[in-house]
């Protein structure tokens, strides 16, 4: 018996930073996580989050993870409908539901706080998540009894600031993937009863991949998921405590279609924690099955992008590497993926992030860094690498090592990002790492890997928006940006220029 009758409507949405397509490049959202900064914020918002275009407040895209709430709730039975956070007013009036999807809140994720402490303000996306729930139309709306819950990847921040679930009357913070709990949770909220504050999501709610809906409408920049979980484990992570699962071809190729044939975008950005080991149970890439979802997905769509991959899948299959490079080129000048680094420590790779090289040893990381970085370059795949800084014990060496690694990688084509260290997964317990603990080590490194982007970043510009027809008025604007924010860090006596 289906959910659905007038006033039981569950309304959806994400904040501004959430609810923009970042100019068709996944990548600029990043931007999200910087605070105010050199130029106007009208201006800063334009360049790194526009709102996604909505038809009366209908986005037609949306985050990936809040489509596949929808697709569940509308499998359900329930009344949903995902509408823009600029026009909610419009739609709040005989909603019983609002599901709220979050990233990062507060703030408090990795390149957020690392920001944050830079230039000494609340980052955009924290901003914009606190206009979105000091909206008076919701206070209105929770007076009369609509109930509010919370979920996405961001959600553990929560547990820092109760004070604020008190305050913003969030009815359920759901912590986990909420396919199996959602409907359940919805549901008890229409009739009225009690919430649990937080659900964390057990293992045994974890859905299995048939358990897992098709999306019904387009996401955000073509995201697709293809896979669910990783199998390296390292200490500092919390995807590691889900079980693996790879999607079948035709799940992946449903949903590559409901983008495609909407027409809002032609471009499929393929999901995993690695997306080099699809249909793999191991470390090591499986050739036939990573080649057949490429070869489908370019005959799909007219480009590929991939949101993360391991250096050491890159580096165990070279020909393999080159092979998929040759699949996607077909159609496109490059492509993009995040891209851990870490550390250039054996020490500390031994220490927390065992299997990340495997198959190689751990003592092999920073060679398993360099060669398959300069693979990358060479196939024109454009990484954008996350460094940890701050880790627990990190000793000057393990510093020093790292340093050394962001030198030997200066002729590679990428952006490299200290982000400083956030108690996460296995190591939840340990400390953050805070400003007063920044040594000159720790300002050296920051240092290198801004002359590392400012070295890079024009023709990253021109990769990035090529073939666009707006390339020309994009590319001015972006080199405008970054030479300002060039300007802006000399005068403090930093030196980040650097000629090629
Ligand atoms: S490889 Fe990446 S996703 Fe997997 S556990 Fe390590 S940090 Fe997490």
């Amino acid at each position: 018996m289906p959910a659905n009758s007038v006033g039981n409507r569950v309304l959806l949405t994400a904040d501004q930073t959430l609810m923009s397509d970042y100019h068709k490049n996944i990548f600029i959202g990043f931007g999200t996580c910087a605070p105010s900064n050199f130029i106007p914020d009208k201006l800063y918002s334009w360049l790194f989050f526009p709102p996604i275009k909505s038809i009366k407040g209908i986005p037609v895209a949306a985050p990936y993870g809040l489509r596949k709430i929808e697709a569940q709730l509308l499998s359900e039975g329930f009344d949903v409908l995902t509408v823009a956070p600029t026009h909610i007013e419009k739609y709040i009036h005989n909603a019983k539901v609002l599901g709220i999807y979050t990233m990062d809140p507060f703030g408090l994720g990795p390149a957020s706080t690392t920001l944050a402490f830079i230039l000494k303000k609340e980052p955009f996306l924290a901003q914009c998540f606190r206009n979105l729930l000091e909206n008076p139309c919701i206070s209105e709306a929770k007076n009369r009894g609509m109930k509010i819950i919370v979920g996405g990847p961001g959600v553990w921040q929560f547990r820092y600031r109760p004070k604020l679930v008190e305050k913003w009357g969030i009815d359920c913070v759901i912590e986990g993937e909420a396919e199996k709990v959602v409907g359940k949770i919805v549901r008890a909220a229409i009739n009225d009863e009690k919430l649990p504050q937080y659900h964390e999501v057990s293992i045994k709610e974890t859905p299995g991949l048939d358990e897992i809906p098709v999306i019904e409408k387009p996401s955000i920049n073509g995201l697709v998921e293809i896979g669910r979980g990783c199998c390296r484990g390292c200490d500092f992570c919390s995807v590691t405590l889900r079980p693996l699962r790879w999607y079948p071809y035709e799940k992946i190729l449903q949903e590559i279609k409901v983008n495609v044939e909407s027409e809002y975008s032609r471009h499929a950005n393929l999901h995993a924690e690695d997306v080099m080991l699809y249909g793999s149970k191991t470390t090591i890439p499986n050739d036939n099955k990573i080649l057949k979802l490429h070869k489908m997905a370019v005959k799909n769509c007219d480009s590929i992008g991939w949101s993360h991959c391991s250096l050491a899948c890159i580096a165990i299959k070279p020909k393999l590497f080159a092979r998929i490079s040759e699949i996607i080129l077909q159609k496109q000048p490059w492509w993009g993926a995040e891209i851990g680094i870490e550390t250039g420590s054996p020490r500390l790779a031994k220490k927390i992030m065992r299997a990340k090289a495997h198959p190689f040893k751990p003592e092999e990381w920073p060679e398993v860094v360099r060669t398959s970085m300069g693979l990358a370059h060479d196939y024109k795949l454009i990484p954008a690498c996350t460094l940890i800084v701050g880790v627990p014990r990190e000793t000057e060496d393990d510093l020093l090592k790292t340093i050394e690694l962001v030198e030997d990688l200066k002729d590679v084509r990428s952006l490299i990002v200290p982000l400083f260290f956030v108690p996460m997964g296995k190591l939840k317990d340990e400390g953050w790492f805070k400003e007063t603990e920044m040594t000159p080590l720790h300002r050296e490194l920051l240092i290198k890997c801004l002359r590392h982007g400012f070295r890079w970043v024009n023709e990253i510009i021109e990769l990035s928006f090529s073939g666009k027809w707006y390339a020309n008025i994009m590319q001015f604007f972006y080199k405008v940006f970054a030479k300002i924010a060039e300007y802006n860090i000399e005068r403090k006596g930093i030196t980040v220029k650097a000629g090629k």
